[in-house]
């Protein structure tokens, strides 16, 4: 499937309304409202020219999945003053005091080393910063995130670290052409969700369920969705694959 490569504010425009369209169609076939999903353009490896093209058709939040290219961009832009930025990928601790600085959301919670590094930056700041547990639902050895069983346990330290605002889980499904493997992986999330808005400790918010992307956010949607990243049918193909950001096994 290919997507073709927005290079004016038109056609980000075009993009944008057909992405809404398919969440709008996919919110329907579950008898959900399309209110309740948003939709995180993600501008990895995208230049700032076409970055402020999207801005001016109306992206106000962008993700990110590497550190220093989401600072370096966060910077170069710092004029557009309503930009936001949400960094979606995996974060070592030694990294956390430059998300603290600029971040809006941190989308790939998956350790207590980080937990606590992001805290203490933002304390020392008087920030807070909005947070989601990622779990690695497909089990591939690949994928970041906690395993399903472990979410538990780590969600109760959570509210230790005063400065993050838990608000859900992320995940990445299996990136397969087999549905009902990819449809298993949100139904899985949808559960641990709905188990942990049970028992999740005072002050956790299990409300946000980030899933699905440009090739299984409509799937993602219909297994309870409430942000999806959505990248390339937005900005265009990505040239840089994959394993650049789910390093293979070792
Ligand atoms: C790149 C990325 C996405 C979006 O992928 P697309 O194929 O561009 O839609 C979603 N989530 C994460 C964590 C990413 O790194």
């Amino acid at each position: 499937m290919p997507y073709p490569r927005a290079a004016t504010v038109a056609d980000f425009e075009h993009n944008l309304a057909a992405v809404r369209g398919r969440i709008a169609a996919a919110c329907r076939t579950v008898g959900r409202d399309p209110s309740a999903v948003r939709l995180l353009p993600v501008s990895k490896t995208v230049d700032e020219a076409r970055i402020r093209m999207a801005y001016a058709a109306g992206c106000r939040f962008l993700g990110e999945n590497k550190v220093q290219e989401a600072y370096a961009k966060s910077e170069a832009m710092a004029d557009l003053a309503d930009l936001r930025w949400s960094v979606i990928g995996h974060l070592q601790t030694n990294k956390a005091k430059v998300v603290a600085r600029f971040a809006s959301e941190f989308q790939a919670l998956d350790s207590l080393r980080v937990a606590e590094a992001l805290d203490r930056h933002l304390q020392t700041l008087g920030r807070g910063l909005d947070v989601m547990v990622q779990v690695n639902s497909s089990g591939e050895a690949s994928k970041y995130g906690l395993a399903p069983q472990e979410v538990d346990a780590f969600v109760r330290q959570l509210p230790a670290f005063g400065a993050l605002r838990v608000r859900g889980l992320m995940t990445l499904a299996a990136l397969s052409d087999d549905v009902a493997r990819v449809r298993g992986c949100f139904a899985l999330m949808r559960e641990l969700q709905r188990r942990l808005q049970e028992e999740a400790p005072d002050g956790i918010e299990m409300r946000e369920l980030s899933m699905g992307m440009s090739g299984d956010y409509a799937l993602a949607i219909e297994e309870g969705a409430t942000v999806v990243r959505v990248g390339q049918a937005i900005f265009g193909a990505r040239a840089t694959p994959d394993s650049e950001y789910w390093p293979p096994a070792p």
